[in-house]
């Protein structure tokens, strides 16, 4: 039995704003986590984190300490046994409940503390969190679903059938990635806050190390976004992919006119064209978009959906065609698994939203655990790349040819370098000083 003492709660940020690294149409940030440690009697530090774009994290952290005491004396071994009734413990308690439900702070640090049992989890194991996943058994990846509120989408039975399913070929398919790694994109050329000269430079580069899709902020002044645009079209030349980002910033019928415009750059998707919530909107854009380019781009949200409900509703509503589940936005592992899971009923392909700080790191396990045993194939999928702040984990990401290569060390990869902590610790540390 492995035990859980104590949980250390870390405030930890990476001045990234004056460099417009991660500009966007909204967003301006100073990379920040939210880094939980699971200090055991006798086994591994259990490490999980949310991501937070620098003013606020204090909240975040605030609201892991008003949970953590959730975890404190229990046992490894009867939170993996009965996965629901401890993450209910989380999400509906009876007093934190108030301050979501399962959205917004209080989700995120559900998700840190989740996240972190599961990295113990598979460092108990010794397994990376991909493997330690895609060799549960059934009946325990189902047992980890709280199937609360979205039965009307995707029952037991149907998940259970779901994963049955993904054990076949899933030798072929793990091959496979060990050969040629996890396809991915870059978003590290079209930051909003570049100059013309440095997001042409940035795509030749990328497109000499190899990626073949990548992503750029949109939702700037028409023009600029077409001028932009059109400089890294011309990089890549017409087979590659272009996805845009407006990150919220449009009206749902300013996001119908834009892409109008923007389609002369046969864009793969748009991405958060309205605001997050806007479920109907979104599937107004799909469906003007799909009109529009005759099915070659498609919407894409999900970064900042708050929980599985939504999730259900974009697909419900073929809002969607493409999800991107964020690892820690949400009540991390146990309902990530409930969105893969929808995905694969709805046959949506997932691409997981990563960038910040260590978001990387968490998604390439899943890309790989939903390739393995839920959505089973390539086709359509991609794991988000960006190149910022991987030298602060133990265990970082590789990628080599614009493929992320599968990750070998146990957990989750989650565990961030005490010097990294000591340094950049908000206010104290000094590089805040
Ligand atoms: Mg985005």
């Amino acid at each position: 039995m492995t035990t859980i003492t104590d949980v250390t709660v870390h405030d930890v940020r990476f001045p990234t704003a004056a460099s417009g690294d991660g500009s966007d149409a909204i967003n301006r940030g100073d990379y920040s986590a939210t880094y939980v440690e699971l200090s055991t009697d006798d086994g591994p530090t259990g490490a999980g984190f949310t991501f937070t774009n620098g003013r606020g994290n204090e909240i975040t952290c605030a609201a892991v300490r008003a949970l953590q005491h959730h975890l404190v004396a229990r046992t490894v071994e009867e939170i993996a046994a009965e996965p629901v009734a401890f993450w209910r413990t989380l999400v509906a308690d009876v007093q934190l409940r108030w301050l979501g439900p399962e959205k917004g702070v209080i989700h995120m640090a559900t998700g840190a503390l989740v996240n972190a049992v599961w990295d113990l989890r598979a460092k108990l194991a010794g397994q990376p969190m991909w493997r330690y996943l895609a060799e549960l058994p059934t009946d325990e990846l189902v047992a980890s679903v709280d199937f609360r509120h979205i039965t009307d989408a995707l029952t037991a039975d149907e998940a259970a059938a779901i994963l049955d399913k993904g054990r076949d070929g899933l030798a072929g398919r793990l091959a496979l990635l060990e050969r040629d790694g996890f396809p991915s994109y870059t978003t590290s050329v079209g930051w909003l806050g570049y100059p013309d000269d440095k997001v042409r430079a940035l795509t030749r580069a990328a497109y000499t190390d190899g990626w073949r899709a990548m992503k750029m902020k949109v939702g700037g002044p028409p023009a600029d976004d077409l001028r932009r645009a059109r400089i890294i079209r011309d990089e890549i030349g017409p087979d590659a992919l272009l996805m845009m980002d407006a990150n919220q910033v449009w009206d749902v019928d300013e996001a119908i006119t834009n892409m109008t415009a923007l389609a002369e750059v046969d864009p793969y998707w748009i991405e958060e064209p309205t605001h997050a919530d806007d479920v109907l909107g979104h599937a107004r854009i799909a469906r003007a978009v799909t009109e529009l380019t005759g099915g070659r781009c498609r919407v894409a949200t999900g970064e900042v959906a708050a929980n599985k409900v939504i999730f259900k509703q974009l697909l419900q509503a073929e809002a969607i065609g493409v999800m991107q589940i964020d690892a820690c936005r949400v009540g991390g592992v146990d309902e990530v698994l409930a969105e893969l899971l929808l995905a694969a009923k709805f046959g949506v392909p997932v691409c997981p939203h990563a960038g910040g700080v260590g978001l990387c790191e968490y998604v390439q396990h899943l890309a790989v655990f939903d390739f393995l045993r839920v959505g089973t194939s390539l086709t359509g999928r991609m794991v988000e790349y960006v190149d910022h702040l991987h030298e602060h984990f133990v265990d970082p990401v590789r990628t080599r040819g614009g493929r992320y290569l599968l990750p070998t060390a146990p957990g989750y990869s989650a565990t961030m370098r005490p010097e990294s902590i000591a340094t950049y610790r908000f206010p104290d540390g000094p590089a805040w000083r």
